[in-house]
This record gives C-alpha cells, structure tokens and sequence, in this order.
C-alpha cells in the first residue's frame, strides 16, 4: 500500500490500511439528517407530462443522460406512490384541475419541479387558454428555464429539489400540504 502510495505521490482517504481489518466504524448523524438523506436519494417523481418539454423529461431517463444518478428513475404511474412533480409544459385552463387534483393525491411532504418557460411563466403562450405559470395552481419549489430545457438543466433541478429536502425545513404550506417552498408557513 505505501509503495503504491509513494510511486503515485499521494494518499487516497480510503487506503488506510486500517480499513481493510474489517471493523465497521461508525459514523455520527441525528435523524433529522438521516431522513433528509434518505428522502433525498430517493425522490419517486410522477409518470406525467403536458407537452414538448415532457421528451426532455423522458430522455433524462435514457441511458445517456440516466436519472438513476439522482436517485430518481423509478417513474412512479400513480400519485399515491410518487412524491416529486414534474410540471413538463404548458398548462392549458383545461388540464389545470387535472394537475391539481394529482398534486393533491401525491404523498406528503411532496416537491414540485416547474420544468421549461412555459410551466414556468406561461413561455411563448400569452395568451386565455395558457395558465401562466403553474405556481397559480400549485406550489414550485424549482423553475427550470429554457424551451426546451435539457434533461442536464432537469438534473440541476433536482439537486435543487435534493439540497431543499436535506435542509430539513419541511411544514404546511399555505395551501395545507406539505412540503419545502417560498410559501412555506414554518412548522
Ligand atoms: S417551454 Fe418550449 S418545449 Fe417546453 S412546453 Fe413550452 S414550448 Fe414546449
């Protein structure tokens, strides 16, 4: 170990030989921390998409981009099993209340991701049929921008999502759920 130490010029953290004796070791958190973790690493996001920005969100999954990364692949087809909401597109006046009501069946503490312009603001359709903005009908904790944005800005996203949720700081939200948002009403 030392001599490929030396003829490599520097020391890993994990080549200390006392790692190899097989004790398990330990390591110092409280739960608030831990649970954080766990949530963070397993965010279970909704089988859902509204339009031209839901094949970012598709091809985030694909092996060249590959969400599994992020701890979150498994693309949940119901909402009682997700607990992340991926808003990918525009929202018409019509698919709002389908969108509230999925919002509302997903599980607490739940996050929303605003994915693209127009789930965003509104993008390029300003007009009465568009929604401008899905923060009109449900809490956002992340925008991404861009139109369409791709899966790397989607993955920028979650690590926003994943830094949120290990803060801990999860209570009610004005509209009664719960979850991590500007809106938050502390615990
Ligand atoms: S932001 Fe662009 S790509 Fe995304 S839904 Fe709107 S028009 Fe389509």
């Amino acid at each position: 170990m030392e001599l490929v130490e030396k003829q490599r010029g520097y020391a890993l953290p994990w080549s200390n030989p006392r790692e190899k004796d097989g004790a398990l070791g330990y390591a110092l958190a409280n739960l608030a921390e831990l649970v954080g973790w766990g949530r963070k690493w397993s965010l279970h996001p909704l089988t859902f998409g509204v339009a031209c920005c839901a094949i970012e969100q598709i091809s985030s999954g694909a092996s060249r981009f590959d969400i599994a990364r992020f701890g979150a692949e498994v693309f949940r087809a119901s909402p009682r099993q997700a607990d992340l909401l991926i808003v990918s597109g525009r929202v018409s006046n019509k698919m709002a209340p389908v969108i509230k009501r999925l919002y509302e069946q997903i599980l607490e503490p739940k996050w929303v991701v605003a994915m693209g312009d127009c789930a965003s603001c509104g993008g390029p359709f300003n007009n009465y049929a568009i929604i401008q903005g899905v923060d009109k009908i449900v809490p956002v904790d992340v925008y991404v921008p861009g139109c369409p944005p791709r899966p790397e800005a989607l993955f920028y996203a979650l690590m926003k999502v994943q830094d949120k949720v290990q803060s801990g700081d999860i209570g009610y939200r004005q509209d009664g759920s719960i979850g991590i948002s500007t809106d938050l009403m502390k615990k």
